[in-house]
């Protein structure tokens, strides 16, 4: 893909940043640069677009920068994956390892249901730590609201033994 080449030049690598020896990929660059950050945005739209994808994940603070146009672009909602004490609301936590000490991300319960097709984004992987643990977050939040769903079903089995076998044949009339 030839806009690949302008992209990779508009981001500045800033040597020692932020301690010695890491070489820092500084996307701010490509964001003042409106042909390199559309040509970006663009590129995953295009990619994801047929994929029925219905939820946009986007890893605080850089993954907000791209994840609510490509959300916009492709007609999917956008979900904040935040740092600690961020989400007002009820959330569900991942722990995962920095380079040194760990970090944690949150999302809120309910941002997204069992069967959406989700992709998460950020500006760059290194280790994968940071990726990892918001596939987690999501592939949490969906067993949860599953294994919550199971505990209902299981107490309106042993009670409601008819209620069931209507619920069954409900669902083979709506297929
Ligand atoms: P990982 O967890 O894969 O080791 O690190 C990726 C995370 O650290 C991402 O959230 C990313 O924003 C941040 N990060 C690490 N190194 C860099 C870098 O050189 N440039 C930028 N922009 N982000 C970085």
């Amino acid at each position: 893909d030839p806009r690949l080449q302008a992209i990779s030049q508009a981001i500045r690598v800033v040597p020692h940043f932020p301690k010695h020896g890491i070489m820092f990929q500084d996307i701010t660059t490509l964001l003042l640069d409106h042909k390199a950050f559309k040509d970006t945005v663009d590129i995953f739209v295009d990619r994801y677009r047929d994929m029925h994808i219905s939820v946009v994940a986007g890893i605080e603070a850089r993954g907000f920068m791209f994840g609510p146009s490509i959300a916009l672009g492709i007609g999917a909602k956008f979900v904040p994956l935040r740092k600690p004490r961020k989400l007002p609301g009820e959330v569900i936590s991942e722990k995962y390892a920095l380079e040194y000490g760990t970090d944690c991300l949150e999302l809120h319960v309910g941002a997204a249901q069992p069967g959406e097709r989700a992709i998460i984004i950020d500006d760059l992987v290194a280790t994968g730590g940071t990726l990892s643990a918001g596939v987690k977050l999501l592939g949490d939040l969906f067993f949860s609201l599953f294994l919550g769903w199971g505990r209902v079903l299981l107490f309106v089995y042993i009670f409601f033994p008819s209620f069931i076998s209507l619920v069954i044949v409900q669902c083979m009339w709506s297929q």
